[in-house]
C-alpha cells in the first residue's frame, strides 16, 4: 500500500502467503461449505481449547446464532454493557427480546461484577425476566468472568461473551474462548479484527447441544434424514443461511497461523504507547489489565485511551481533525448503544452515567501489526503538541 503516514486505527495484515491460500482454495472442488470450513472450525477448537466451534458468516451472525441457540424470545430480556458495537445488543432484537442495557465503568468501559450486581437488582425490581448477559471484552481486555460468571450462575442465566475484540489473548491460563466460565463465546473476523477472513465470524461453546443447534440454524435448520437418503430433509425451526465460504476459511487458516505474532506486535505497540504517555502525567488514562489478572494476557484489538478532555484546551473533536490533517485516522469506540435514536424510541432516555463518561473522554488511536514503533511516536509527539 503506498501511504505517506496515513495511519487508520485498525488495518487488516494480509501477505502473500495468504493470497496463496486464497488462490488455491479456488481451485477446489467446493467454494463453500467445503473442507476448509471444518479445518479452520478444528483450528479455532484448539486455539481456544474450548470441545465445539462453529464458524459463520460474521460477528453478528455468532451472536444471532447464540442468541437463537438459547431460544431467546419476546418477553425475555437480556442484560448488555451500553458501551459496546451495535450487533450486541441489536442480536437480542433479531430474536425478538429486550435489550436492559447495563452502565459500565467510566475508565474501561467495562462492565464488573459490582454493575452487574446493580443491573440485576434493577432488572429485579421492574420485575423483568432476565434470560442471558452478554460481557464484551472491550479492546480485547477480558472483563473478570470468573466473578460475572459467579452471579450468573446464581441467577440461572446464561452468560455469552462476546469476544469479537479478544482473539490470541488469554484469561486465568486459558485462551480466550475457552469457554471455561460463559456458556458461549463469540469471535469476528472483520478485517480490522485481530485476524480476518474478509467477513467472518465464530462461536466457541463446551454444550455439545448448543453446538449442534448453532451449526444446524446457519443453514436453514435443514436436518438431513440418515435413514430415507441424503436428499430428504425437514426443517422444524427456522434457520439462517449465516454459512461462512471456503475461500473465507482459507484465509481464516492462514491468518491463525500469524495471530501469535499480530498479538505480540500489538502489545509491544500498546506497550510503547503507555510508556510514552507516562510524561502526560495524568491527562490521559492508558489501557492497563485493571486488576493485575494473573495468567492473563491480551490480545488488544484497540489502543483506546481516556482524555480529560475537560482539563485540555481543545476538544476531541478538534484532536480529531486536527490528527486526520496529519494522516493520523481515529475513531470513538463505542456510541453508548441506549442512546441511539431506535433504542430511545424504544425504551426510552435511560441514565447510564459511567457509559457516557467512557464515551464523552475515549480516542482509539491507531494500533495494527503494521504499524512501526516509529509510527508510535509520530501520534504521540502529534497529541503531544496539540494538548500540552
Ligand atoms: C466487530 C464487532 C461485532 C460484529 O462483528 P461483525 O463481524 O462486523 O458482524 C460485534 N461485537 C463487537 C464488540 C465487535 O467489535
Amino acid at each position: 500500500m503506498k501511504r505517506k503516514k496515513i495511519l487508520p486505527y485498525g488495518f487488516q495484515s494480509i501477505s502473500r502467503d495468504d493470497i496463496r491460500s486464497v488462490s488455491s482454495a479456488l481451485k477446489n472442488d467446493f467454494l463453500t461449505t467445503g473442507p476448509f470450513v471444518e479445518i479452520f472450525e478444528r483450528q479455532l477448537k484448539s486455539l481456544t481449547q474450548a470441545k465445539h466451534a462453529v464458524a459463520c458468516a460474521n460477528g453478528t451472525a455468532a451472536l444471532h446464532l447464540a442468541c437463537n441457540a438459547i431460544n431467546l424470545q419476546k418477553g425475555d430480556w437480556v442484560i448488555v454493557p451500553s458501551v459496546t458495537f451495535l450487533a450486541t445488543a441489536n442480536a437480542v432484537r433479531f430474536c425478538g427480546a429486550d435489550v436492559f442495557f447495563s452502565d459500565v465503568d467510566e475508565n474501561t468501559g467495562q462492565i464488573t461484577p459490582e454493575i452487574l450486581e446493580r443491573a440485576f437488582k434493577e432488572a429485579d425490581r421492574k420485575s423483568l425476566k432476565i434470560k442471558a448477559v452478554i460481557v464484551v471484552h472491550l479492546t480485547g481486555r477480558p472483563v473478570n468472568l470468573k466473578e460475572i460468571s459467579f452471579i450468573t450462575k446464581k441467577h440461572k442465566v446464561t452468560l455469552i461473551v462476546d469476544a469479537c475484540h479478544a482473539i490470541g489473548g488469554s484469561y486465568l491460563g486459558l485462551p480466550i474462548g475457552s469457554c471455561k466460565y460463559e456458556d458461549i463465546n463469540t469471535f469476528s473476523f472483520h478485517p480490522v479484527k485481530s485476524i480476518t477472513t474478509g467477513e467472518g465470524g465464530a462461536i466457541t461453546t463446551n454444550d455439545k447441544s448448543l453446538a449442534l443447534t448453532m451449526k444446524r440454524a446457519r443453514s436453514h435448520n435443514m436436518i438431513r434424514s440418515e435413514t430415507k437418503g441424503n436428499w430428504r430433509y425437514q426443517m422444524k425451526n427456522l434457520g439462517f443461511n449465516y454459512r461462512i465460504s471456503d475461500i473465507q476459511c482459507a484465509l481464516g487458516i492462514n491468518q491463525l497461523k500469524k495471530l501469535d505474532k499480530f498479538v505480540q506486535k500489538r502489545a509491544a505497540l500498546v506497550c510503547c504507547y503507555n510508556k510514552k504517555f507516562r510524561e502526560f502525567d495524568g491527562k490521559v488514562i492508558t489501557p492497563t489489565l485493571k486488576d493485575k489478572e494473573p495468567e492473563t494476557s491480551i490480545g488488544w484489538h484497540l489502543y483506546s485511551v481516556v482524555f480529560n478532555f475537560s482539563l485540555l484546551p481543545i476538544t476531541r473533536s478538534q484532536l480529531m481533525k486536527k490528527l486526520a490533517e496529519v494522516g493520523i485516522y481515529t475513531q470513538v469506540h463505542y456510541i453508548p448503544v441506549h442512546s441511539q435514536p431506535y433504542y430511545r424510541k424504544l425504551y426510552g432516555s435511560i441514565k447510564l452515567p459511567g457509559s457516557m463518561q467512557y464515551f464523552e473522554r475515549t480516542l482509539s488511536l491507531p494500533l495494527f501489526p503494521k504499524m512501526k514503533l516509529n509510527d508510535v511516536k509520530y501520534v504521540v509527539d502529534h497529541i503531544k503538541g496539540f494538548i500540552l
